[in-house]
C-alpha cells in the first residue's frame, strides 16, 4: 500500500508511489444512430453530432456541470474524508433475487440484455425493476457505476413495447451523460422499433427539431435544450407517461429545479416518475416528495464512496512544486488513464497547456469547449490515445469512462458530494481505482 497521506509535505519527488491498480477497459464512448435501417435518414439528433458550435453552451459559471453549479471553497471538508483504503476483503458474491429471465419483460428485450453481456441484474436493477414494472414511482440510490441506467431503461422500454403510444423523457444534467444513456438505450432497443431522440446543448438544434418530427418514444436531454425545444413548440411532452431524472439530486437543486417544474407542468399528472442518483442530500429528498406519488425508495448504497477506490491525499505546501509532483506521478507506469479535476475552466486550460508542454498526451473538457471537442477528448481518453483528461465537474457525474486508473483532484472539490461523484469515475464495477486529492 502507499502512504501518501503520511508523505512529507511537498516531498513526492524522488519517492515512487506504490500504486498498482488499473482497470480493464469497457469501451463506452458515446456514439449515435438509430437501431434499424431507418437510422441513416432519421438519426440526426440521436446520433453524436459531428459538428456544431457550442451554441447552447454548457451553462454554469465555472463549467461545473450545468447551471447554478454551487461554487464555494472546499476548505470546510474534513481532509480525512479523502483518505480511505479500498477494501481488500474478498467481496461477497451478490446473489440477486431475480435473473433477467424472471422479470416480466418482453423476450426480445431479454435478448438485447443478453447481447449486452448482462448475465445477472446488478443490485439496483434487481431491486428496482420489479417495482418499475408495477408502475411505482421510484427513488433509486446506488453508487456510481452500478447499472442505474439499465435499471430505468429496461422497464421503461418494456412499457413502451407494450404500448407504443407511451412516451418517456429522460433528463440529465450533462450532455455527456445524455449521450451515454442514449448509447445504452440504442443497444437495448435494437430491432424493437423503439426510437429515441437526444436533445442536448451544443449540438445543432435543427437536426433535433427534425428528429422530433418523426416517431419517437424516448427523449433524452439536458434541461436547457429541452426547454428551448419546448418553447419553440418542437417538443411535445403532453403525452409523456414516464419521467426519469438521472442524477436526480443535481436535477432538483437550485440550478435546474425551475426547469424541472416547468417540464412537469406540461406532462400529464398520470405519470410514473423514476429518480436515480448516487447521492441525495436531505433537503433534496424532502423536495422530491412534492413530485412523486407514494414512491418506493430503494437504496443499495453501502457507503458514500466505492469500496473499490483507494483514496488518499497528496500534501503539497509549496505550491510551486505542485505541477512537478503531478508530473512525476503521471510518469509512473500505473498512471495510465488519469482523470484530473480542477475547479474552473481557466484552470483546466492552464493545466492542459502545462502538461502538454511537458510532453504528456493530454485532453480536456469543460463547458466552454465545443461539444465536438468534448466528445473528441472523451473518445481519445477512452481509447487510450491520451493518458490524461483534465476536466471541470462536467465530467464528474455519471460518466462511464472505461478503465480510469486514477482520479486526481488537483484542486479540492467544492463539496464532499462533488468529491464522491468525481472519484466514482474510477473503481467502477469490480475494478479497483485510486483517487488522490491534492491538499
Ligand atoms: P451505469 O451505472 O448505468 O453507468 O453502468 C455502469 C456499467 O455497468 C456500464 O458499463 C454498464 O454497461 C454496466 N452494466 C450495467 N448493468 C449491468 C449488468 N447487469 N451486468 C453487467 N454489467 C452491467
Amino acid at each position: 500500500m502507499y502512504t501518501l497521506s503520511n508523505a512529507p509535505i511537498g516531498d513526492f519527488g524522488g519517492r515512487k508511489p506504490r500504486f498498482s491498480r488499473g482497470g480493464p477497459s469497457r469501451g463506452t464512448a458515446p456514439r449515435g444512430g438509430r437501431n434499424d435501417s431507418r437510422s441513416d435518414s432519421r438519426g440526426g439528433s440521436s446520433r453524436q453530432p459531428s459538428n456544431g458550435r457550442s451554441g447552447g453552451g454548457f451553462r454554469g459559471g465555472n463549467g461545473g456541470g450545468g447551471r447554478g453549479g454551487r461554487k464555494f471553497s472546499g476548505d470546510r471538508i474534513d481532509i480525512s474524508k479523502f483518505i480511505n483504503r479500498a477494501e481488500t476483503v474478498v467481496e461477497e458474491v451478490f446473489t440477486p433475487n431475480h435473473t433477467f429471465n424472471d422479470f416480466k419483460i418482453d423476450s426480445k428485450l431479454k435478448d438485447n440484455i443478453a447481447k449486452k453481456g448482462y448475465v445477472i441484474p446488478s443490485p439496483i436493477q434487481d431491486q428496482t425493476i420489479p417495482y418499475v414494472i408495477d408502475g411505482r414511482d421510484i427513488i433509486g440510490l446506488a453508487n456510481t457505476g452500478t447499472g442505474k441506467t439499465a435499471a430505468f431503461l429496461i422497464p421503461t422500454i418494456n412499457k413502451i413495447l407494450k404500448d407504443k403510444k407511451h412516451k418517456a423523457i429522460i433528463i440529465t444534467p450533462t450532455r455527456e451523460l445524455a449521450l451515454q444513456i442514449q448509447k445504452e438505450c440504442m443497444d437495448l432497443t435494437k430491432m424493437l422499433g423503439i426510437f429515441n431522440v437526444t436533445c442536448v446543448g451544443g449540438a445543432p438544434i435543427r437536426a433535433q427539431m427534425k428528429n422530433l418530427e418523426h416517431t419517437h418514444h424516448i427523449v433524452i436531454g439536458t434541461p436547457g435544450r429541452l426547454k428551448d425545444l419546448l418553447d419553440r413548440k418542437k417538443l411535445d411532452i403532453s403525452d409523456v407517461k414516464t419521467v426519469i431524472l438521472d442524477e436526480a439530486d443535481r436535477m432538483l437543486d437550485m440550478g435546474f429545479i425551475d426547469d424541472v417544474r416547468y417540464f412537469l407542468r406540461e406532462i400529464p399528472t398520470e405519470r410514473q416518475m423514476l429518480l436515480f442518483s448516487a447521492t441525495m442530500a436531505k433537503e433534496i429528498e424532502a423536495l422530491v416528495h412534492q413530485f412523486l406519488k407514494n414512491p418506493v425508495k430503494i437504496s443499495v448504497k453501502t457507503r458514500d464512496t466505492s469500496k473499490n477506490v483507494d483514496q488518499d491525499v497528496v500534501r503539497v505546501t509549496d505550491k510551486t512544486k505542485k505541477l512537478e509532483v503531478l508530473s512525476e506521478m503521471l510518469r509512473t507506469k500505473d498512471f495510465s488513464r488519469v482523470l484530473i479535476f480542477v475547479e474552473t475552466k481557466r484552470s483546466v486550460d492552464r493545466l492542459h497547456d502545462e502538461l502538454f508542454d511537458r510532453g504528456f498526451k493530454v485532453g480536456s473538457i469543460h463547458g466552454d469547449r465545443e461539444h465536438r471537442q468534448r466528445q473528441a477528448a472523451l473518445a481519445a481518453f477512452s481509447t487510450g490515445s491520451s493518458q490524461v483528461l483534465i476536466a471541470t465537474d462536467v465530467a464528474a457525474r455519471g460518466l462511464d469512462i472505461s478503465g480510469v486508473t486514477h482520479v486526481i483532484n488537483y484542486e479540492i472539490p467544492s463539496s464532499y458530494e462533488t468529491y464522491v461523484h468525481r472519484i466514482g469515475r474510477t473503481g467502477r464495477g469490480s475494478n479497483k481505482g485510486i483517487a488522490l486529492t491534492f491538499v
